[in-house]
């Protein structure tokens, strides 16, 4: 699926809206040190749900919030949206009715952070599961920062498992394979309960 728009307010250096438009072809943005271009690919890892402050290049994650200048005070608020094309309804099933599809995370300071998915509230776990079905996300391999050329070349075979899987658009499986393994021991746990109950009724 194409990601068509990019919409911040009050992320890290882009305290007014700013919209870019990811046209088809080859999007390519300039500009000089520090004007903020890796904060626009950080913008794009930040809405499909990166949880690590660290990976934003902060303490905290209401680190990417607009800190203010010396003639700008600080904002309490940030949001972005990424838009997709959904018009070949390629997304999962469940959002088959949109066109076009929006995905909001918005964070207040102290609040944390909230998600939309087409305009409804969602968890960031609906979020990070919709990316990585689609073969993307936060830790997508097709966002290269700098210096991770290198890491790969010297991580483990384990790690660069993850390559493929998520090459291969399996990465929201294993998720859910976690969640069911889980849901299955506390079924275990509490069968186990039953039976002593039963146990000592009898
Ligand atoms: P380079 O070409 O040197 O890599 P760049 O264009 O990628 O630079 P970024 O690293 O995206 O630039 O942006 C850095 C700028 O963003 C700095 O000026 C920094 O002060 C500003 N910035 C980062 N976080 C915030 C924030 N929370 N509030 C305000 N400004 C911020």
């Amino acid at each position: 699926m194409k990601f068509t728009q990019l919409r911040l307010s009050g992320f890290k250096s882009f305290v007014e809206p700013t919209e870019l438009l990811i046209k088809d072809g080859l999007t390519g943005i300039v500009g000089p040190n520090g004007c903020g271009k890796s904060n626009l690919v950080e913008a794009l890892r930040w809405v499909m749900g990166e949880t690590s402050a660290k990976n934003m290049r902060g303490g905290a994650m209401d680190d990417v919030i607009f800190a203010g200048t010396t003639s700008r005070p600080p904002r309490n608020m940030a949001e972005v949206t990424l838009s997709l094309d959904n018009h070949k309804r390629e997304a999962p099933p469940a959002y088959n009715d949109l066109a076009e599809l929006d995905i909001t995370r918005r964070i207040r300071r102290d609040t944390g952070s909230d998600y939309r998915i087409g305009g409804k509230v969602t968890r960031a776990r609906d979020v990070q599961l919709l990316f990585a079905d689609l073969a993307t996300g936060a830790h997508s391999t097709a966002i290269v920062s700098q210096g991770r050329v290198g890491s790969l070349i010297n991580a483990k075979p384990k790690d660069r498992r993850h390559l493929l899987e998520e090459a291969a658009g399996i990465s929201g499986l294993h998720s859910r394979r976690h969640e069911a393994e889980l849901r299955l021991k506390n079924a275990e746990i509490n069968l186990e309960r039953v039976d002593d109950v039963t146990g000592q009724l009898e």
